[in-house]
């Protein structure tokens, strides 16, 4: 069902979509909103049975303000095996841990953390 995104999201982090299942969001919205919400992804003409799960972004769920430069592990899986910076849509991070966790993934790589181009990482090709 997932086919669509998932051939874009290489090996490794499943889980901003695994953490779709327990949102709060839906209990902290009126029914109504919820609702809609909830609704707006599945609108995908031409592919039966298709509906997308909800992608939450994972800092906003663990209520992270600071994103670490530091945090090797995490800003990892947010660059594909290229070493560039994977979009908000495939991660589902929001605009504003996408601007911070950029920001932390060039400290990163100035520090030289994390890699600036390919070859560098595992997968690297
Ligand atoms: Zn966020």
């Amino acid at each position: 069902m997932f086919d669509d995104f998932t051939d874009e999201l290489e090996e490794g982090e499943g889980q901003l979509i695994e953490e779709g299942d327990e949102l709060e969001v839906e209990e902290i919205a009126a029914p109504e909103v919820a609702e809609q919400r909830a609704a707006a992804p599945e609108a995908r003409p031409g592919v039966p049975g298709f509906r997308p799960r909800r992608m939450v972004c994972a800092f906003c769920v663990d209520k992270v303000k600071v994103i670490d430069y530091k945090d090797v592990r995490t800003l990892e899986a947010y660059l594909d095996s290229y070493g560039k910076i994977k979009s908000g849509r495939k991660t589902g991070t929001c605009a504003k841990h996408q601007r911070r966790l950029a920001v932390a993934i060039k400290r990163a790589r100035h520090l030289a953390l994390l890699p600036f181009t390919a070859g560098q990482l595992s997968a690297g090709e």
